[in-house]
């Protein structure tokens, strides 16, 4: 199909990349995404004979967990050209934008780890993942709360508004109350997490204290995966911590620290949104690729649709927003690999925003010009809706994100 790239400057290299991720993408991804969908039950999707785990090694085989891993432990971290990120991470949006979740906050706690290493456990941590072919280390990010979800992003001091997961120390540990929600991605199979727990209730969520942890410390359960509209491929469920026992050096933002994190509150948006941003910049393009290819395959009138002056129109609004999403997700990646020390939330949420939004439009309108099969399950377009659709309320509601970045302009 001849959809011209129009990147200036990418080196051979990166395009090599580019092309082995999105074979991925294409071989392994979108099946696995299709199969795991279609199962009634969440519960199958992290069963021991799941497909789920034949994309997590291949993942792990094609060394795309050492991505954001420093050189020192073997990774690509300093020497990864930003443009290759972005364009992997695009191709993981392509293939199954769930997956891409599941497998990108995988990576997460280890990351993290690695910037510890001169605490011993998370050191060993780290090393451990990095040796990990086989997908039985896994990440998740526990940051939402049965009862603060907006609150993470616009509930600042305000103790109404602060975490129900609290850690008081004692002694060599920190004894950790309370639930996160339902919606940890990669919540029901994780076996390390991010966490983030009040250590100062009197200050609301910018009281919060961050610990990288292995789940199987005494006091903490997981509950049975969530059942959802979409990103079925994506497994989620809620932690559980009973009087759970933390040692104190995997608070890596203990009480002291308190402040930096409240200053790294636009750092955090960046990482989040702006990751976000790049996968539905994949699914915005992979929803016009189905709905292009349609277009030629589908006679009515007597000719393929394309042919008719609707289907033309839509589809060049469509390929304009894809292009847009793209052109401006680039823009803001490239900027914050540049700049990493202090990245811009603004844009990153900017461009979660109309990437999430945009993928929802392409994939309606693709729907459209699939007519009826657009709703049928053996077709693609109808998951690519319902999986889009989720973006808007993923890693914070649009909205909420939108009122916390807009106070970074100012
Ligand atoms: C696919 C998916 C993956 C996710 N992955 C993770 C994960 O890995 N880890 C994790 O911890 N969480 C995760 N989440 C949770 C996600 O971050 C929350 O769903 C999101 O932050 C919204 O919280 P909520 O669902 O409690 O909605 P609420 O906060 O209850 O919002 C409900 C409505 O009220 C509005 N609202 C809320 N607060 C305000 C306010 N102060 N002012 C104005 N309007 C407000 C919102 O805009 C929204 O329309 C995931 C969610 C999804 C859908």
């Amino acid at each position: 199909m001849p959809y011209r790239e129009i990147d200036l400057n990418v080196s051979k290299e990166v395009l090599a990349m580019q092309k082995e991720a999105h074979e991925f993408a294409k071989k392994v991804m979108r099946p696995v995404g299709v199969e795991l969908d279609k199962m009634p039950d969440p519960a199958e999707v992290i069963a021991k004979d799941s497909v789920l785990w034949d994309a997590f090694k291949a993942y792990r085989e094609m060394d795309l967990h050492m991505l954001q891993m420093p050189k020192a432990l073997g990774g690509m971290a300093e020497d990864l050209d930003p443009m290759a990120a972005y364009l992997m991470g695009e191709e993981m949006g392509y293939g199954d934008v769930g997956l891409a979740v599941s497998l990108g906050v995988s990576n997460m706690p280890f990351n993290f780890a690695a910037l510890f290493q001169h605490v011993p456990e998370l050191n060993q941590m780290a090393h451990d993942y990095c040796e990990d072919k086989e997908g039985q280390m896994i990440g998740c990010w526990a940051i939402t709360e049965p009862d603060h979800g907006g609150d993470w992003s616009l509930g600042g001091e305000d103790p109404k508004c602060g975490p129900s997961v609290v850690g008081v120390l004692k002694g060599d540990e920190y004894i950790v109350n309370g639930e996160k929600s339902a919606w940890v991605s990669n919540g029901t199979i994780a076996t390390h997490a991010v966490l983030h727990v009040g250590l100062v209730p009197e200050k609301g969520m910018a009281g919060s204290g961050l610990a990288i942890i292995p789940l199987d410390l005494p006091g903490i359960t997981k509950d049975k995966p969530l059942d959802k509209m979409g990103q079925r491929p994506l497994n989620q469920g809620s932690i559980i911590f009973q009087d759970a026992r933390i040692p104190k050096q995997y608070m890596v933002i203990g009480e002291e620290a308190i402040e930096f994190m409240v200053g790294m509150g636009e750092t955090i948006l960046a990482g989040a949104n702006g990751g976000m941003a790049v996968i539905y910049a994949g699914l915005a393009k992979a929803a016009f690729d189905e709905a292009f290819r349609y277009s030629q395959e589908r006679i009515q009138g007597g000719v393929p649709i394309f042919e008719h002056q609707n289907v033309k129109l839509k589809l060049f609004k469509m390929f304009t927003m894809v292009e847009a999403v793209r052109a401006n997700s680039r823009r803001m990646a490239l900027y914050n690999a540049a700049n990493s020390d202090a990245p811009s939330g603004t844009h990153a949420v900017a461009a979660k925003c109309l990437a999430t939004e945009m993928a929802t439009f392409v994939a309606s309108e693709a729907m459209q010009i699939f007519g009826g099969y657009g709703l049928a399950r053996e077709y693609p377009i109808e998951k690519m809706y319902r999986d889009a659709r989720a973006g808007m309320i993923e890693d914070g509601v649009n909205e909420t994100l939108s009122l916390a970045a807009v106070d970074f302009l100012v």
